[in-house]
């Protein structure tokens, strides 16, 4: 089964955002990776890069059906996490959270794999409590627009539990908060996709509501360490943790950063706040600090000068 340190990694989702720089970074620690997508929001192109390594295999599946394969650990990150997409298909992004954790449940069972599900900070809903630690139960509408999204990911992580329970799985799970960084789909609607896009094409800023809603944005490369930190961790170890960066800005504030950084001539614009729109959202990583060892290091300017760098290439 494994050579050496050599491991068969399983990476659902891997062709998105965040499952591209994952299979990457795993591929440079020398192991086999195989990358399982639907392309519902990933793409070919996100991996282009990787298709000529002899360890990297792309397979086309949809997790919400059986698979059958033989692998060592399970990035289970399949789901689409833009609420534009989500929404696209709601019945579907609960299948693919909850029959999709189901199979790669199954899976791991069947080889006695580690599984790594990737949760969201989605499943503390619009909070009560700031900033949000791991023993906080959320605060979540389970009929709203939203709710295909964030119930699925509760439900997930559920069975994550269950399998632990009754079957003693090795179960990881980690609750991401909102990252940024290149390859984000230029059409997710996502903010720092939206307002870097639009501060580039001289386009008017949308921001939704007042703009005084806020976020804690993570980098990619920081996110990608601590799926990695957490997948080493020992069996005592199941999250969930919160993974994310802990600095809170208001939209408004990244808003007038990036037109800064851009040095855009765009102006901000009002539109509607969308419905269940969380208030504010910030990680508190003292557990991930603490059992892992991790904290993201990469401050938001330098982030978004990337993100900026890799969305001015992709308009040129
Ligand atoms: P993404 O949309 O870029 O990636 C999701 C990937 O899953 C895509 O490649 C998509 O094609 C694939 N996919 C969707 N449904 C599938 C199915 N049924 N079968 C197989 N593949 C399927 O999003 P991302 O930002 O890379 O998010 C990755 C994971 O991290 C998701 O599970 C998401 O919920 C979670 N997450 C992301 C963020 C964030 O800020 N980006 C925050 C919290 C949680
Ligand atoms: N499964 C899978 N790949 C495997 C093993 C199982 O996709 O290698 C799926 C299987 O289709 C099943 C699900 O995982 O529906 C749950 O499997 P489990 O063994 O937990 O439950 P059961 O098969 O008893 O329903
Ligand atoms: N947002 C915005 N303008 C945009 C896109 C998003 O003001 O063009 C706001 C959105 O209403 C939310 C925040 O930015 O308050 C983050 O939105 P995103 O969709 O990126 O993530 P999520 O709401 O899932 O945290």
């Amino acid at each position: 089964m494994r050579y050496g340190d050599t491991k068969r990694i399983l990476v659902t989702g891997g062709a998105g955002f965040i499952g591209s720089h994952l299979c990457e970074r795993l591929l440079a620690r020398g192991h086999n990776v195989l990358c399982v997508d639907n392309f519902f929001t990933g793409t070919r192109a996100n991996v282009a890069h990787l298709l000529g390594e002899p360890r990297f295999e792309l397979m086309r599946h949809d997790v919400t059906f059986p698979l059958y394969v033989e692998v060592d650990e399970i990035f289970n990150l399949a789901c689409p996490a833009s609420p534009v997409h989500y929404q696209f298909d709601p019945v579907q992004t609960t299948k693919t959270s909850v029959i999709g954790a189901i199979n790669m449940l199954g899976l791991a069972k069947r080889v006695k794999a580690k599984i790594l599900q990737a949760s969201t900070s989605e499943v503390y809903g619009d909070p009560e409590i700031h900033p949000q630690s791991e023993d906080y139960w959320g605060r979540v509408n389970p009929i709203g627009f939203r709710s295909c999204y964030d119930e699925g990911k509760r439900c997930a992580e559920t069975l994550f539990f269950d399998y632990r329970r009754q079957h003693d799985l090795p179960i990881k799970v980690v609750r991401i908060f909102n990252t940024y960084g290149p390859r984000m789909h230029p059409n997710d609607g996502r903010v720092v996709s939206n307002l870097i896009l639009q501060a580039l094409r001289g386009e008017h800023i949308t921001l939704y509501g007042d703009g005084q809603q806020t976020r804690s944005f993570c980098y990619v490369d920081d996110l990608v360490g601590g799926l990695l930190a957490m997948m080493e961790s020992g069996h005592e170890i199941t999250g969930p943790i919160n993974i994310g960066n802990p600095v809170e800005i208001t939209i408004r504030h990244l808003a007038e950063i990036i037109i800064n950084m851009t040095s855009s001539r765009s102006k901000l614009v009002n539109r509607p706040l969308p419905p269940d729109d969380p208030r504010q959202r910030r990680p508190d990583i003292t557990l991930a600090d603490r059992t892992l060892d991790w904290r993201p290091s990469i401050q938001l300017h330098e982030g978004l000068q990337r993100t900026i760098s890799y969305f001015a290439e992709l308009t040129r």
